[in-house]
């Protein structure tokens, strides 16, 4: 069978090929999209702390295996737009010194070979499609840009606007998280988030998140030099005989191997995903897998390295949508740990049923105590 012809093929449709697809939609190239998900079901559960986090409703169910080959059932989903359809939309800037050598506690971060400068017009434009709201000229260590946030900051709830002030008064310096919402505080009639207690984490039953289906795959929908095709997993790459180019993708549609050529192809499935498609595609003329002549593709992988502190409170807090605040003093690290170490920010919302999945240790000593503590735990009553 002849393979179909495009001008780009886009392999996933999360923050890197959604919004890549978004941006080539306008320049009238003939593009094909293969994304192996389908789009995520709009239904109550979207909302249920119990579904999403408990019983895993938007997880694969594929098993992985870890170093030692034991299975397991990754936190990750398949679905048009990718990881960003349950990520907190939480959207910053990396700061100039990222790009430069850095000395962790752990090894060196090499330098890069593009600057903070090459990337600053591109993230004018990122900020702009992903809506993001942001205050510029408050975090201590953020790098200069040429234009202010497209909208204006989120603002805290009484709860949190006292935690900020408590913050600023111990010498940091509290700013308001840029965050990707559809978000209009002014009218709230005129967008759809409503600021509530089951955002980050969570797919947007409202669709007020700017997400990488919602931002992006949505609008360019009806393009006609566009065509997306879900339920399509891209299982092989194939060279031509010199190696140098792809001169086929294969797909898995409808049970059937289909095959697809272009002038370019662009691998987006996660960092994940792309490094085990790269692998799988494999050939006599690369045996270790394509781009990977460094033997790195699939080590060295990166995780959202976090650690995630809840404080028991007597003071009840009566905060909807709390994951406003955001702290950068320790970025790159203090006198007594000279490394850096990331950001602050405060979680979104912990709720009773997200415990058992996310923090069973700290759930044990709460079974002794009573209803009231939980609530307080969860910042609201216990339910979403
Ligand atoms: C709970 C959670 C909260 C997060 N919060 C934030 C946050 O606040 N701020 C932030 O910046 N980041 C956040 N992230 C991280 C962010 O979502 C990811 O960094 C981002 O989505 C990665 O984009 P990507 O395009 O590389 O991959 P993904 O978004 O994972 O997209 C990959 C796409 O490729 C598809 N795919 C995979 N394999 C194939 C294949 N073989 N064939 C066809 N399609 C394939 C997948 O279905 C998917 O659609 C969060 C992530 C999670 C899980």
């Amino acid at each position: 069978m002849t393979a179909q012809h495009y001008d780009v093929i886009i392999i996933g449709t999360g923050a890197g090929g959604g919004t890549l697809a978004y941006r080539l939609a306008f320049s009238g190239k003939k593009i094909l999209i293969l994304e192996r998900g389908t789009f995520l079901p709009i239904e109550k559960e979207n909302w249920s702390a119990l579904e999403v986090y408990q019983r895993e409703r938007y997880h694969t169910q594929e098993r992985w295996h870890d170093t030692n080959g034991k299975t397991f059932r990754p936190a990750t989903g398949y679905w048009v737009g990718g990881n960003t359809k349950v990520y907190g939309a939480a959207l910053l800037r990396l700061r100039e010194r990222d790009f430069e050598q850095v000395e962790h506690k752990e090894g060196i971060s090499p330098e890069w070979a593009l600057k903070y400068r090459d990337f600053e017009p591109y993230y004018d434009r990122a900020e702009e499609l992903y809506d993001v709201h942001g205050q510029s000229g408050i975090d201590p260590t953020e790098p200069p840009r040429s234009l202010p946030y497209p909208y204006p900051a989120v603002r805290h709830e009484p709860r949190m606007q006292e935690l900020a002030n408590l913050l600023t008064q111990v010498g940091l310096h509290p700013f308001n998280l840029p965050l990707g919402l559809k978000l209009n505080e002014v009218d709230r009639s005129l967008e759809n988030c409503i600021r509530c207690n089951t955002c980050d984490g969570f797919p947007c039953l409202t669709r007020g998140k700017a997400d990488a289906e919602v931002n992006c795959i949505q609008p360019i929908r009806d393009r006609t030099n566009v065509t997306l095709l879900v339920a399509a997993k891209v299982t092989r790459l194939h060279t031509s005989p010199s190696g140098r180019e792809i001169a086929r993708v294969e797909a898995e549609i409808d049970g059937e191997h289909q095959f697809f050529t272009s002038d370019i192809v662009v691998v987006a499935c996660g960092a994940i995903n792309s490094a085990a498609l790269l692998l799988r595609s494999r050939n006599d003329r690369h045996p270790s897998g394509l781009a990977n002549s460094s033997g790195q593709v699939g080590r060295n992988l990166m995780k959202h390295n976090c650690t995630a502190m809840v404080q028991l409170s007597t003071k009840l807090n009566s905060d909807v949508y709390q994951k406003t605040i955001c702290i950068s003093d320790f970025y790159w690290g203090e006198l007594s740990f000279p490394y850096p170490m990331g950001l602050v920010q405060n979680t979104g919302n912990v709720l009773a049923d997200m415990l058992p999945a996310e923090a069973p240790a700290l759930l044990a000593p709460l079974f002794n105590v009573s209803s009231t503590a939980q609530k307080i735990v969860g910042g609201r009553a216990g339910k979403p």
